[in-house]
């Protein structure tokens, strides 16, 4: 078979810049695909994080002006990767988040901070970088959005498109007079391109234009196809639906190895789970939760938004209470969850434990450690915590939407039956069938044998890369073979 050649397009990337899953997607999928015979070099803005970890860097395009100063694309390697940095500092040299000022508002030009990155990958897609012309173009949500506008309208044959979806809350929506300062042509502003209500929509312009659209999960796939969870979006997915499909994410099984896994207390793995329980004690003792190993420990290690239903969990407080519940959160984002967080472990000392930031160790350490892992979130793509859990023995408490629905399996009757289950799941998403569920919880933590034999088969399970690596292989196959 012969190789296929990739230019992903991503704003972020682990383990040089993350915010949330998509990094980690970005940064696992390249070694998964090689297997596949697949190549892929990834294009991503020059941080200074991406520019202070990038190795045997050379000029590929030299510098020429980009948005009022000058701009040079580098190629080079970094953790493996082969990447493609826009070294721009005028649009990227900034601390912090790579989209946020630090009061938590947008960068005001980020549409011409993202646009900056999809006119250098719809470039290197033409073939701008001496000895790279890849067959496809993959871009990663709104920020690579626009690659497929500027490949469309450039008019000379174009490589094949792909876009993805990790998150269709975040659409990139900006002001149409922005069009020609945008280098796009007036065609651009139409139903087939970026119009999107009035305004030019990033992502929209991803969905309309590119050959093929994937999601993180099959039951999002279907779900974005609906008014309740399309975001305005679902019309054009409906009229897309042949083009749209749900790949799952899979987990770095090298990252999130509990045998090997030098962040935690304890390493393990199924065949000794007896050595499990010194990582709860570690991590009572770090969350301030009494060193009781008898209590149930529940983990959440999240982005703290909407999105993610922690409200539900914080309404369940009083419950988990009388039910011997102890809680460890680590999360960032939201004011007002960081406060209400915080409040309830001032409140209920020795049972509900916070740490408020972004923090690798500790998510390990949670993972290891809980005896479960609560995401009773409103809406979700695909999720990759509870990919952790499962490795980790950790048993995912979830809401059935997204990719929590394919990839849990709830331990109901019939598949406590058949010695199946891998976790919980509850639907609707709402704060009394959360309770209901964490009252189940309770009643199997109450029986070691069936607890066991439930954490077992999820650390059985294939959480790796190489089931969805086959399938993004087989698509982008397709999609070369059809043009
Ligand atoms: P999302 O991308 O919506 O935030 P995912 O479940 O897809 O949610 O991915 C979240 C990733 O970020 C996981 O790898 C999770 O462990 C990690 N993560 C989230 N919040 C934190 C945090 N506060 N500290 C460390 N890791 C976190």
């Amino acid at each position: 078979m012969s190789e296929i050649s990739v230019l992903a397009i991503v704003s972020e990337i682990f383990p040089l810049i993350k915010t949330g899953g998509l990094a980690d997607v970005a940064g696992a999928l390249p070694a998964a695909l090689a297997g596949e015979g697949i190549e892929v070099a990834t294009l991503v803005p020059g941080y200074p994080a991406v520019m202070a970890q990038i190795e045997y860097a050379e000029t590929v395009i030299d510098a020429r002006p980009l948005y009022g100063a000058p701009a040079r694309v580098l190629r080079g390697s970094a953790a493996g990767l082969d990447l493609f940095v826009l070294d721009a500092p005028h649009l990227y040299d900034r601390p912090g988040n790579p989209y946020l000022l630090p009061d938590g508002r947008d960068f005001p030009d980020n549409p011409f901070r993202f646009a900056a990155l999809c006119q250098t990958g719809s470039a290197l897609g033409f073939g701008a970088a001496p000895g790279f012309l890849p067959d496809i173009v993959h871009a990663h949500d709104w920020q690579a959005g626009l690659a497929a506008a500027y490949l469309h309208y450039d008019g000379r044959e174009r490589p094949g498109t792909v876009a993805t979806i990790h998150n269709l809350a975040f659409q990139g929506k900006y002001p149409a007079e922005l069009l020609g300062a945008l280098g796009l042509p007036p065609q651009a502003f139409s139903l087939e391109g970026v119009e999107y209500y009035g305004t030019i929509g990033f992502l929209k312009a991803a969905l309309a234009l590119s050959d093929r659209i994937t999601t993180v999960s099959p039951t999002y796939a279907a779900e974005i196809r609906t008014p309740e969870h399309g975001m305005g979006l679902d019309g054009l997915l409906r009229t897309r639906a042949e083009r749209l499909i749900g790949i799952l994410n899979g987990i770095d099984d090298e990252v999130w190895d509990p045998s090997s896994d030098p962040l935690i207390t304890e390493p393990f793995d199924v065949e000794t789970l007896a050595r499990r329980p010194a990582n709860k004690a570690a991590l009572q003792d770090k969350f301030g939760l009494d060193p009781d190993p008898g209590a149930l420990l529940l983990g959440v290690v999240s982005r703290l938004s909407w999105q993610k239903g922690l409200d539900l969990l914080l309404a369940n407080l009083d419950l988990l209470e009388r039910l011997g519940v102890q809680l460890a959160v680590l999360g960032s984002g939201e004011p007002e969850l960081v406060r209400q967080l915080l409040e309830a472990a001032e409140a209920r000392p020795g049972r509900v434990g916070a740490v408020i930031g972004y923090d690798e160790a500790i998510a390990h350490r949670i993972q290891a450690g809980a005896d479960a892992i609560v995401i009773p979130s409103r809406f979700e793509p695909c999720g990759l915590t509870q990919l952790c859990a499962l490795r980790y023995g950790a048993l995912p408490i979830v809401a059935r939407v997204g990719g929590l629905a394919d990839t849990i399996i709830d331990a109901n009757e019939m598949a406590l039956a058949s010695g199946i289950g891998t976790g919980l799941q509850f639907s609707p998403p709402t704060a009394d069938m959360l309770g209901a569920t964490l009252e189940r919880a309770a009643r199997l933590w109450a029986e070691p044998e069936i607890w066991d034999e439930l954490i077992e088969n999820g650390m059985l399970t294939d959480v790796s890369w190489r089931r969805p690596a086959a399938l993004y292989a087989k698509l982008f196959r397709d999609l070369v073979r059809e043009r």
